[in-house]
């Protein structure tokens, strides 16, 4: 198991949002996390990455016990998050962007490598190079936000809503590199609002609900499962 998370508890001040839940990615997997807004996705993707503190509960990375350790030291052992919102920088070129992703690493040869990788994957960012990040549309912004994620050269790439806000061709665009990641040997674990796009890229997905897991499975059996289709499919 890659990532394993036991009963996990997570609180803002005395509103407790993670109520003990547990779940896990292995390597090579891409798994999703769905549920209402303000279900706790987010900050479920912020406990694995060390930016929100667990109350209780143990996750594990590789076998390992993480959750004391700092954002920085879990980037180390291979957990990059791309934050919701695309939070690129855009005064910097498409090119300083991906630079700042490997920023951590200094097997240069490696880095120039996976630069090259990621530009297979996303053409248009080699196209747009030089152009600074603030200029490219939504979806190019997101897609180099993703490819930045990449550049860490990461175990376990946490996506937080990369769907929010593109138009539907877009996403389906960026949802097509996504379900390729896992080629790389890199486990995905994905947030999503949009069930349908995340359910049909997702080897399993956990369903959140109030800080709670009330259903988890493959992809294929959450598409059929009536809850989910009623509340997260449209019908
Ligand atoms: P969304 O899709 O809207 O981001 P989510 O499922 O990711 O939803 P979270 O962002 O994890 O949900 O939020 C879970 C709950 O915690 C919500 O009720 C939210 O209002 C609350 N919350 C989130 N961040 C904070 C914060 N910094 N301080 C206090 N409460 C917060």
């Amino acid at each position: 198991m890659l990532l394993s998370a036991e009963k996990i508890h997570a609180c803002y001040g005395a509103v407790e949002v993670l109520k003990g839940i547990s779940f896990d990615v292995s390597a090579g997997e891409i798994v999703a996390l769905i549920g209402a807004n303000g279900a706790g996705k987010s900050t479920t993707l912020m406990a694995v990455s060390g930016i929100v503190p667990v109350n209780s509960g143990k996750i594990k990375f590789n076998g390992e016990p993480i959750q004391a350790l700092s954002t920085q030291k879990r980037v180390g052992l291979g957990i990059t998050q791309v934050p919701e919102g695309r939070r690129i920088f855009p005064q910097l070129t498409v090119l300083e962007n991906l630079e700042i992703g490997a920023s951590l690493r200094t097997d240069k040869a490696e880095i120039a490598r996976d630069m090259e990788r990621a530009f297979s994957i996303f053409p248009v960012l080699k196209q747009r190079r030089g152009q600074l990040g603030g200029t490219l549309s939504g979806g190019e912004q997101q897609m180099l936000a993703v490819a930045r994620g990449l550049m860490a050269r990461p175990k376990l790439l946490l996506l937080d809503e990369p769907s929010l806000g593109l138009a539907p061709k877009a996403v389906a665009a960026l949802f097509e590199v996504i379900r390729e990641i896992p080629k790389n040997g890199i486990a995905v674990l994905l947030v999503e609002q949009n069930a349908y796009q995340a359910l049909s890229i997702a080897h399993r997905a956990y369903v959140l609900e109030t800080g709670t897991i009330s259903l988890q499975g493959s992809s294929a059996e959450l598409r059929q499962n009536p809850g989910v289709k009623k509340a997260y499919l449209g019908g």
